[in-house]
C-alpha cells in the first residue's frame, strides 16, 4: 500500500518483541515498551520501565505496516499517552496507579494556577516509595479534554470571573470529556490482580471500577494551594464532587 515504507529486518527484529496489540475501542492500541527510563526525583534517580502507545484504526499483527507509515504521518503534529512503571507490575501483591491528565501549564511550566504538576511529582515518589505501580499520562486529557487552545480562552474567562466548570461550558464544551478507556486498556494489558489508585475524582474511581478493574484502595493527593488556585478548587469541591480538597484545572 502506498505511504508504507519497508523496514531493515534487524530494525524489526528489535521492535517486534517490545510491541503488544491491544483492541481498542476504534481499531488497535499499539503499546511499546518497556524501555528503561531513568528519572530524576528530588535528586534522587529512580527508574521506571517507560511504555508508550499509539491508536490506529489499522488492526494487524504485522507491526511493520504500522512502523512503516510511521514517518508520513507528522505523529508530532499530535499527542500520546504514555505510561511509566515502576516495581513489578505484573506480579506484585499490591500496586499503586494514578491516571494523570496532561497539563503543559502544570507539568512543564510549573504553573500556580492548579497544582497538576505538584500532583504529577507526588504521585510518582508515592508510587516508587510504594515500591510498585504504574503513572498513565494521558496526552489527549488537556484542560479536562478540551485542548490547550481552548484551555487558554478558558483562562481568560476565568480571569473575568467564571469558574472553571462555566468557563468550559460556555466554550460549548462538556465540563469534563474525558474518557480513560484506552488507558485502562492498557492497565489491564500490563496487570490483572487489584490496584490502588492515587486520586480524589470519583469519575477516575468509577471508570475503573466499571472497567472490572478490581480496586483494593483510593490514596488520596492534595497540597500545594495557594493564592492562585484555592478558587479553583474549592470549585472542584463544590462543583465537580471531588472527594477532597484537591483538583484543579485539570487534574485531581
Ligand atoms: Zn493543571
Amino acid at each position: 500500500m502506498s505511504g508504507v515504507k519497508s523496514l531493515d529486518p534487524a530494525v524489526l527484529a528489535l521492535l517486534e518483541p517490545k510491541v503488544q496489540v491491544i483492541p481498542g475501542e476504534k481499531g488497535a492500541i499499539y503499546l511499546v515498551g518497556p524501555i528503561r527510563l531513568p528519572v530524576d526525583l528530588d535528586g534522587e534517580t529512580v527508574e521506571f520501565k517507560w511504555y508508550c502507545w499509539l491508536n490506529c484504526e489499522e488492526v494487524t499483527d504485522h507491526f511493520e505496516r504500522i512502523v512503516g507509515k510511521l514517518s508520513s504521518v507528522n505523529l508530532a503534529e499530535y499527542q500520546q499517552s504514555s505510561v511509566l512503571v515502576y516495581g513489578d507490575f505484573e506480579n506484585a501483591e499490591h500496586a499503586w496507579i494514578r491516571l494523570h491528565s496532561i497539563c503543559h501549564t502544570g507539568d512543564i511550566f510549573g504553573s500556580k494556577r492548579c497544582d497538576c504538576g505538584f500532583q504529577l511529582k507526588q504521585s510518582m515518589k508515592k508510587i516508587a516509595g510504594h515500591g510498585t505501580g504504574a503513572l498513565f499520562y494521558l496526552a489527549n486529557q488537556e484542560g479536562r479534554g478540551i485542548g490547550l487552545f481552548s484551555k487558554a480562552l478558558a483562562y481568560i474567562l476565568q480571569e473575568n470571573g467564571y469558574d472553571t466548570v462555566d468557563a468550559n461550558l460556555s466554550l460549548g464544551f462538556a465540563d469534563d470529556s474525558r474518557n480513560y478507556g484506552d488507558a485502562i486498556r492498557v492497565l489491564r494489558t500490563l496487570r490483572s490482580k487489584p490496584v490502588t489508585i492515587i486520586t480524589n475524582n470519583p469519575k477516575k474511581l468509577e471508570a475503573l471500577q466499571r472497567s472490572g478493574m478490581a480496586v483494593e484502595g483510593r490514596v488520596p493527593l492534595w497540597g500545594d494551594v495557594s493564592e492562585y488556585n484555592a478558587s479553583y478548587l474549592q470549585t472542584k469541591m463544590t462543583r465537580s464532587g471531588h472527594m477532597e480538597q484537591d483538583g484543579c484545572c485539570n487534574n485531581d
